[in-house]
Order: C-alpha cells, then sequence, then structure tokens
C-alpha cells in the first residue's frame, strides 16, 4: 500500500495534500522527524478546526456574516465592547448567559447576536440562529413537537431574532415557551432580538403569563441591554423618521436575578 493510500484510509487528507510540498522544505532546512511530524500533524489539527468552524457556520443559517472585530462600536457610543465580553467568552454556555438585545431597527441587534453565536462557534459549541417567527411557525404546525424542537434544544447557543416585529397568532406563546423552558433546563442560553420592550411582550404573544415566564427564565441568568440611537443602514444620511426620542443611554441591569421589567 502506498503512502497516500494509507494517509487517505486514516483520513489524514491534509497531511496527505501538504507533504509534497513540505518534504523538500523539511530536506533542505534539515528539520528533525520530530520537528517534521509535529509540523504534518499540526497542518491537519488546524485544517478540521478550519473545517468544523466552516460547517457549524453553515448549520447556523446565519442571515449575512458578521463578526464583533467588524462592528463599529464609534458609531455606537452608547454600546462598549466591555458590556458583550461576558457574552463572548466559553462562559455564555458554561454560564447560561442569554441576552435581550433591544431597540429600533439598524442599531445592530442582529449583527451582535451572529457575531456571539459565530464567537461560539470558534469557542468549539454550536449555534443555531432563527426568527421568531420561523420558529413559532414551524413550531406550530409540526405533527411531532419533540422532533420539531430538536433543532432548537440541540445547539448550545440559539439566537431568536425579531421577537416582536409581527403579532403572533394563538399557540405562539406555547411554543416559544416549550423552547424557552426547556432550553434553561439544560442550562443552554438562549440570544433574543426585539423591538418591543419587555413589557409589550405579553400583547405580542397574547399572553401576558407566558411572556412574564419566557422572559423569567431567559434573564435568570441572561442579561438586558437596550440599543439606541439612529439606523446603521441609514448611516450618513440625513433621514427624519420622526420617531419619538427614546433614552439616550443603554440601560444594563447589573449582575444577579430577576430582571425582568415586568
Ligand atoms: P438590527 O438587527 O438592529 O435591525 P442589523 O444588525 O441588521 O440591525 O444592522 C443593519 C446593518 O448594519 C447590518 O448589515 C450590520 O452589519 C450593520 N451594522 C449595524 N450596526 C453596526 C455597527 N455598529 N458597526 C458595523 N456595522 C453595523
Ligand atoms: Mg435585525
Amino acid at each position: 500500500m502506498t503512502l497516500d493510500i494509507m494517509l487517505k484510509r486514516l483520513g489524514l487528507s491534509t497531511v496527505q495534500r501538504v507533504l509534497p510540498e513540505l518534504t523538500p522544505i523539511a530536506e533542505k532546512e534539515a528539520w528533525s522527524y520530530t520537528q517534521f511530524l509535529e509540523r504534518l500533524v499540526s497542518e491537519e489539527i488546524a485544517q478540521r478546526a478550519e473545517n468544523r468552524i466552516a460547517n457549524q457556520v453553515a448549520k447556523a443559517k446565519f442571515p449575512f456574516q458578521a463578526t464583533i472585530e467588524t462592528f463599529d462600536f464609534t458609531f455606537k457610543s452608547d454600546l462598549k465592547r466591555q458590556m458583550l465580553g461576558r457574552f463572548l467568552g466559553p462562559e455564555l454556555v458554561s454560564e447560561h448567559r442569554s441576552l435581550i438585545l433591544e431597540g429600533p431597527p439598524g442599531t445592530g441587534k442582529t449583527h451582535l447576536c451572529v457575531s456571539i453565536a459565530y464567537k461560539a462557534i470558534q469557542n468549539g459549541f454550536t449555534a443555531r440562529f432563527t426568527t421568531a417567527t420561523a420558529l413559532i411557525n414551524d413550531l406550530r404546525v409540526a405533527h411531532d413537537l419533540n422532533l420539531a424542537l430538536k433543532p432548537y434544544l440541540q445547539p448550545n447557543v440559539l439566537v431568536i431574532d425579531e421577537m416582536g416585529y409581527l403579532g403572533y397568532g394563538p399557540g405562539a406563546a406555547d411554543v416559544l415557551f416549550q423552547v424557552v423552558d426547556q432550553r434553561y433546563l439544560k442550562g443552554k442560553p438562549i440570544l433574543f432580538t426585539t423591538n418591543k420592550p419587555l413589557k409589550h411582550w405579553g400583547r405580542v404573544l397574547h399572553d401576558e403569563e407566558l411572556a412574564r415566564a419566557i422572559i423569567d427564565r431567559t434573564l435568570h441568568h441572561g442579561e438586558y441591554m437596550k440599543l439606541t440611537g439612529a439606523s446603521y443602514r441609514l448611516k450618513g444620511r440625513k433621514i427624519d423618521l420622526d420617531l419619538p426620542a427614546i433614552s439616550e443611554r443603554a440601560t444594563v441591569p447589573k449582575g444577579g436575578d430577576d430582571k425582568s421589567e415586568n
């Protein structure tokens, strides 16, 4: 059996690929056998890590690519990177840190949640992005709810985007509660974005009590942040939407439990 075939059989496709390039270099630079082996193995490991991230990003179904590095904190002066630090490390998952990001359109809510979920993937976790509407519609028509819930319960991090953009029909609160409660019991965080203050979630979901239970569980180990200011989409353009001014600063409750505004 040739070396090529043996590498293939072991699934060492990166070693197989880099071997012809590296062998002459190793000879020319007189690498030790160990050095050479180390280099081959580290190439294989690096490539596998890269592949894993690419696979998980595809599975996460992000609406667009966004990273925290491309978020312009000077544009959003009410938001400091430090405030998000607690969501960018492995503690997001190990300490079940959910997040509710509230704010008007274009303030970067989706960008930030995608960035946080992307970091989680880089940190070795899995993530899934969905909108509240898609999740609710998906689960409400499911014949087998337990089966339909799986994609929303399995990932380490779940983003539920645009909570409250539409009024939801009957049954919305129930299925959303299923997701929130079951993830809460498993200690798995959810990142919500919303354009509605928490006290309006009851109206949006047509169920005050379930809305409160959803918020309560989300904020038990999580945080609520409010983004304000102009839309990044309309950056540099003078468009007066003539909307009532919202408070100037983001409000970020301090650590601890029961931060529901309700
Ligand atoms: P929202 O979800 O709050 O409506 P998005 O996160 O979708 O807003 O942001 C709208 C667009 O503007 C996206 O393409 C996003 O990448 C970009 N964006 C928003 N805020 C920022 C920012 N502070 N820095 C860089 N890009 C931003
Ligand atoms: Mg958005």
